[in-house]
């Protein structure tokens, strides 16, 4: 099981990681058309994943290094 350090409780703690679509990070609705006509261009079918990590003790996200999750089993 991967850990990571998790500054909710303040020390390693065994996480969960799971898949999840990248959200912009300040949805305009420019960028929300910019995205509809990408995935057009890309064949409607491309939605862009990330890999996120939360602590099986207190549920908060944290940080994910690809170091610390390149042999994670993803759920
Ligand atoms: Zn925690």
């Amino acid at each position: 099981m991967p850990k990571a350090y998790c500054h909710c409780c303040r020390r390693e703690t065994p996480q969960k990681v799971v898949m999840k679509r990248s959200q912009p990070a300040h949805g305009s609705v420019l960028q929300t058309v910019q995205n509809i006509v990408s995935v057009v261009f890309q064949g409607g079918h491309y939605v862009q994943m990330e890999k996120q990590s939360y602590c099986r003790v207190c549920n908060s996200r944290t940080e994910l290094t690809d170091a610390d999750f390149s042999s994670a089993k993803v759920i």
